[in-house]
Formats: C-alpha cells, structure tokens, sequence
C-alpha cells in the first residue's frame, strides 16, 4: 500500500476534505483531515493496520502489548494488536491527563504505542511515561498518520503508514480568502 492508496481511501471515506477551511490554531487550509471518519469502517481500518504492521514488523522486535492513548487511539490500538495477536490496553484522561485505570502492566512487558494521527506527539509522550512508570518497556511507536513535519521528537523509533502535512496559510496569507471562498470551520457542530 503506498501513499496514493492511504490518499485514495482518506477521500473515499470523506475523512480528508478539500475546500476552504479554518483550523483550531485559526490558520487556514485548503484540506482537512477527520481520522474518525475512516475509523467509521472496520474493514478499511482493518487494511489499513495490517500494512502498517506489514511495515512495523520489519523491526522484527518482540513486544507484549500494544497499547493507545483514548480516544484517538483507540480503533488504531484494537487493530493493531489484532494484526500483530498482541494484547491491547489503553490509557485514559483523567483530570486533564492520561492515566492506566483498568489494567496491570508487568515489569519487563515490551511495548508498542499505537496512535491515529501524530502532530505534536505529546499524546505519545504521556503515554510512554505512563509505561515507564510502571515498569514497561517502550519498543516503538506506530501511528497511522505523522504530520509532526519531523517535529515530534521521541527516542524509540516512529513507524507512520503516511507523512503528510497539509499546506497552511495565516488568514492574511491565504489564497483562498484572496478569491473571497466561503470558509467551513470543521470539527464544530
Ligand atoms: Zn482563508
């Protein structure tokens, strides 16, 4: 799978729009990316985990577990472990950050990180830390989509299925806004 097929079922599933949009940091863009929206189809998520794991296993490193921050990671977890026959567990927000509630960690288990989409990574970090503190050991990380720009530093190794950053623009900057296109605000309801 290369990244026009990744790019061809992102706009299959309306996960990755094109348009005129105004993102959460108020910069503008001409696509927008909703990675719930392929996690609507199990079968496609299924495609898409077992060519990231195709990729991953080129490590040929054991791990345990794989575990994912809530909720973002979640789908992306579940299948990963299925593609791998792994353990899944997950961490959860608690009080405004990530805590292990419902699951033991045994020292010594090695684990995968699993994440949807990776932009800063402090997601990723928290849950590295969590293992850590309990005695895990963090073998890698594998997210679905890095659009970090390589500015998500960790020090295991990053397996991404797709990089890519969409174009921004400042609203004074923005050539879509120089041709007055009607601007949509995505993710608000
Ligand atoms: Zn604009």
């Amino acid at each position: 799978m290369n990244s026009e097929d990744v790019f061809q079922i992102f706009r299959e599933t309306n996960a990755l729009l094109s348009g005129h949009f105004e993102l959460r940091s108020g910069l503008h863009s001409d696509q927008y990316f909703q990675c719930a929206l392929v996690c609507q189809w199990p079968r496609v998520v299924e495609k898409l985990c077992a060519a990231l794991a195709g990729k991953w296993n080129e490590r040929n490193a054991p791990i345990d577990t794989v575990i994912a921050p809530a909720m973002g990671g979640l789908v992306i977890g579940q299948e990963m472990a299925r593609a791998l026959n792994k353990r899944f567990i997950f961490v959860e927000k608690q009080n405004n950050k990530l805590e292990l509630r419902r699951f033991a960690i045994k020292p010594g288990e090695r684990f995968l990180v699993a994440e949807d989409v990776m932009t800063r990574g402090g997601r990723i970090q928290e849950t590295i830390e969590i293992v850590r503190a309990n005695g895990g050991i963090v073998d890698s990380i594998c997210v679905l989509v890095d659009r970090s720009g390589g500015k998500a530093a960790f020090d295991v190794p990053v397996t991404s299925l797709l990089r890519w950053e969409p174009t921004t623009w400042k609203p004074e900057d923005c050539p879509l806004c120089a041709k007055s296109e009607p601007i949509t605000h995505p993710g608000s309801k």
